[in-house]
């Protein structure tokens, strides 16, 4: 990961561990559609976490917002 904000990362820590993986591995990409977020950065956002990052299929550049419950 390169950047990694505090706040986010200790929201982030807070959700199971499959979890986790099942959001990394749900990530929308405009071309390839469902996808795997790959280098991404975790961002604490007002809503909850931003991960920000690529597409593993054909690195263009993916989001995918994690609301907090
Ligand atoms: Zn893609």
């Amino acid at each position: 990961m390169a950047i990694v904000d505090l706040k986010a990362a200790q929201k982030w820590n807070k959700i199971p561990k499959d979890i986790q993986e099942k959001l990394i591995d749900n990530v929308f990409c405009g071309k390839c559609g469902v996808t795997t977020i790959v280098d991404y950065s975790m961002l604490d956002d007002q809503l909850g976490i931003l991960l920000q990052g690529k597409c593993k299929k054909c690195g263009e550049a993916v989001a995918r917002l994690i609301e907090d419950n």
